[in-house]
């Protein structure tokens, strides 16, 4: 291979032959996705999750990590590998999740399939692909440095990411206090593979409205209607959404009533927030939470609150973002950064003001979908921007 000459810095030539060997490993770690695909992962099954973080485990172990499980009754265990490093000081904590939105049994349906550039299969983005990046860069810099990982290393893969994080939060930020930084490998954003440097928090809500039943027949004017105070009060609510702000408000379901000639006496809706600021979260907890009866016959009742902070794009995030694009330039590529309305666990991370960079996983398409996939051809600079940013951060 001929060098530019207009880039003759050593640095460069190094980048390049790193990339040339995850060009040469492209094999193996489409050959990790598809292994880790095919042990299907659902959040709300033990047994299933367990056999994948079995795997895991053992394949970390070879790579000469520590793994323990945190044992877990409900879902499965959150696994925690501790690599050593050649140089003491805090370790890169790698955060993923090893559970999927995916049913037991959709792999018959929805087949890992490798079709040119594209390998499918449910979780293959959303974030087996991820996982396979962390071994794969671990791997690499093992055989680079001697068999030892240049700095210590913490890879905590959780069971409980899809569904909110409850029994892992603590963890996660436990984990996250003692780290240097937080590099998170759930899948990149767009067709670019653009990280992710700025998350909304989430909250949900459950608004309940009690009123009073009656015949709406032979007595109407006994009756309080909950479903008529409900509906008032969603489209009240819907004022706060403030898309300048990045405050949105979604009633994603609503329920009440029992039948049509009845006045409905109960009626609630489930309110999903999201804020761009942590500030705004507040305002909007307290807004909900206020809310009065338009009908003063009925009662209201708010349950619920913000579930993970917004990860705001601080300058300790900015910092990071550039040394990844530094290394991605290194690589021969311009990496973007985004700002995305979904949450993640690097919400938790980021919110304790320890720097994070997300979204560093696979690029593809379809996360949570019958066409999920990602793009082998851009397994190789992926995993060499990975084992930069461990090297360097
Ligand atoms: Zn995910």
């Amino acid at each position: 291979m001929t060098r530019n000459p207009q880039e003759p810095d050593s640095r460069t030539a190094e980048s390049a032959s790193r990339l040339r060997y995850f060009e040469e490993h492209k094999q193996q770690i489409t050959e990790t996705i598809r292994q880790l695909v095919e042990v299907e992962s659902p959040s709300d099954n033990k047994p299933a999750v367990d056999r994948l973080g079995e795997l895991l485990a053992g394949r970390f172990e070879a790579l000469g990590g520590h793994a323990k499980f945190h044992r877990i009754p409900d879902f499965g265990d959150h696994l925690q590998v501790d690599f050593p490093g050649k140089s003491a000081g805090k370790p890169v904590l790698l955060l993923g999740h090893l559970d999927t939105v995916y049913p037991m049994g959709t792999l018959a349906s929805m087949p890992c399939q490798v079709s040119g550039q594209k390998l499918s299969g449910p979780g293959s983005f959303d974030m087996k692909s991820g996982i396979a990046l962390m071994l794969h860069a671990i791997e690499a810099l093992r055989a680079r440095h001697g068999d030892e990982l240049p700095r210590p290393v913490t890879v905590l893969l959780v069971s409980d990411e899809e569904v909110g994080s409850d029994s892992s939060r603590h963890i996660t930020e436990n984990l996250a206090r003692k780290s240097h930084a937080v590099l998170v490998l759930e899948p990149s954003y767009g067709p670019k593979g653009a990280v992710k440097t700025a998350r909304k928090g989430v909250g949900e809500y459950i608004l309940k409205v009690t009123g009073k039943a009656a015949h709406s027949g032979l007595d109407f004017e006994k009756g309080e209607s909950a479903i008529v105070e409900l509906a008032r009060q969603v489209i009240a609510v819907s004022k706060l959404v403030d898309l300048k702000r990045g405050i949105t408000l979604n009633a994603g379901t609503i329920q009440g009533g029992t039948r049509s000639n009845v006045i409905p006496a109960e009626a609630s809706a489930v309110l999903d927030v999201r804020v761009a600021r942590m500030k705004d979260a507040a305002v909007v907890d307290r807004r909900l939470r206020s809310l009065k009866p338009f009908n003063r016959k009925c009662k209201l009742q708010i349950t619920g609150g913000v579930n993970r902070p917004p990860m705001e794009r601080t300058p300790k995030v900015a910092a990071l973002f550039t040394k990844a694009s530094e290394i991605a330039r290194q690589l021969g590529w311009k990496l973007e950064e985004a700002a995305v309305g979904g949450g993640s666990d690097g919400n938790f991370t980021a919110g304790l003001g320890i720097p994070t960079l997300d979204g560093l996983g696979g690029v593809g398409d379809g996360a949570h979908a019958s066409h999920e996939c990602i793009l082998i051809s851009e397994l190789p600079r992926r995993t060499a921007l990975l084992a930069g940013l461990i090297e360097t951060v």
